[in-house]
């Protein structure tokens, strides 16, 4: 079976789960799939007069626990086996902190940085125009994901709202503040995983003070992570992002790398010696944190990693086989859907905000984002603990145990 293909290692992932819990044979087969796929082409009139005929998808995998939740991903290489495969995490990662979410996940075949602004945000209108009647803020509730951004996401609520009529801000998560956006909604990815680090550390006894991190990816994710890493005191000594990376033993300065990408858009025009990813993911490190695109660590370079705790910040980083490779090296894992939860955590504050017309402050946010990510930490960890099971195992358990169960109560299995 070839690693690359998401969906395949997602469904391998959810075969392993299947055998801690209880589950039937076909309940699993269920599981494994999505329950609704939608495919649409996007015909969209270029700067140049030319019509570029764009595919899009928008998978709801499942909604037993409540709404479909998840991004809307935006990239050349996107295919309905990622859509299907982002989508299943989605459902898990809303599980497993208790978030009241199915899962689902949107994406177009496009390249974002190739196209104008201007017909970036038709793009981003028509998609909407073809699946608005199968999302809302009680049905299925997009928000970023790799390739697309809060400016993005303002297009898509005002295109929704036109065509309902009304005012749903509910619809769509992690929008600009300005039009019912949580203010800290765009940094809890990040800062998520760097909580989740924390977390980590204390259960394993190591000194978050100094801790050394390297960080693949400098995107949202990458960058909220670098900058909470630093205010937590954790000292960041490389980078990469799709154009190269740097490193410094003695520490990264987020602020030079803000100025670089701000300069060059990408890190690597600071004044830092360079390193490739390769060169990153064997870094001798204490943590190292994938926070790009999925199956980035593989068989071919599990057996480089010499970090002690894996923080998967981005979704799918890490394929089955290179799973299990890192279990036999003994390296902390922290899953993918657990890692990066605070995203989506972030995205239910907001979403509670616009169904209520509540603000809260930064400070009032960050609070709740970091008690319910120590909540969904501790009840992984107690649960790998208890049972004797991988991070990866005791989170897949957790979080289709509870999508069964309300399955079963629907009687829709
Ligand atoms: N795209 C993010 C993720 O994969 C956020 C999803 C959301 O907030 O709905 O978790």
């Amino acid at each position: 079976m070839s690693e690359d293909n998401a969906f395949e290692n997602a469904k391998k992932q959810l075969e392993n789960a299947a055998r801690l819990i209880d589950i039937e044979e076909d309940e699993l087969e269920v599981l494994k799939k999505p329950k609704r796929i939608i495919e649409v082409s996007i015909p969209v009139k270029m700067d140049d007069g030319s019509i570029e005929n764009f595919t899009g998808y928008r998978v709801l995998y499942n909604d037993a626990r409540g709404p479909g939740k998840g991004g809307i991903r935006f990239h050349p290489d996107e295919s309905l086996d990622d859509v299907k495969a982002l989508s299943a995490w989605m459902t898990w990662k809303c599980a497993v902190a208790d978030l009241p979410y199915g899962g689902s996940k949107g994406g177009v075949v496009c390249d974002p940085h190739e196209i104008s602004d201007r017909e970036l945000e038709k793009l981003s209108r028509e998609y909407i125009r073809r699946i608005y009647k199968y999302i809302g803020p009680d049905q299925d509730i997009p928000a970023p994901d790799v390739g697309t951004n809060q400016q993005i996401m303002g297009w898509m609520m005002d295109e929704y709202e036109k065509l309902v009529g009304e005012h749903r801000p509910g619809v769509i998560t992690s929008k600009p503040v300005e039009i019912g956006g949580s203010s800290g909604r765009n940094e809890s990815t990040g800062r998520g995983v760097a909580f989740m680090i924390r977390e980590a550390a204390d259960r394993l006894n190591m000194e978050l003070d100094g801790m050394t991190l390297a960080v693949q990816g400098f995107g949202n994710v990458g960058r909220h992570l670098v900058k909470s890493a630093g205010e937590m005191g954790m000292k960041v000594v490389a980078v990469t992002d799709a154009e190269g990376g740097v490193y410094d033993s003695s520490g990264l300065d987020f602020n030079e790398l803000e100025k670089s990408v701000d300069k060059h858009g990408t890190v690597v025009g600071s004044s830092y010696d360079s390193i490739t990813n390769e060169e990153l993911f064997a870094l001798d490190v204490d943590v190292l944190s994938p926070a790009a695109i999925e199956n980035v660590i593989t068989e071919q370079n599990a057996g480089d990693i010499k970090a002690d705790i894996l923080a998967e910040a981005a979704n799918g980083p890490v394929t089955p086989k290179a799973d299990s490779i890192l279990s036999d090296m003994d390296v902390f894992q922290i899953p993918d859907f657990l890692c990066n939860v605070g995203g989506v955590t972030g995205s239910y504050f907001e979403w509670v905000q616009n169904n209520y017309g509540y603000t809260w402050t930064m400070d009032e946010f960050r609070d709740k984002l970091d008690k319910k990510l120590r909540q969904a930490f501790a009840e992984v960890y107690d649960l790998h603990k208890e049972k004797g099971i991988e991070m990866r195992d005791a989170a897949y358990s957790l979080a289709v145990e509870k999508v069964l169960r309300a399955m079963r109560i629907r009687g829709e299995i």
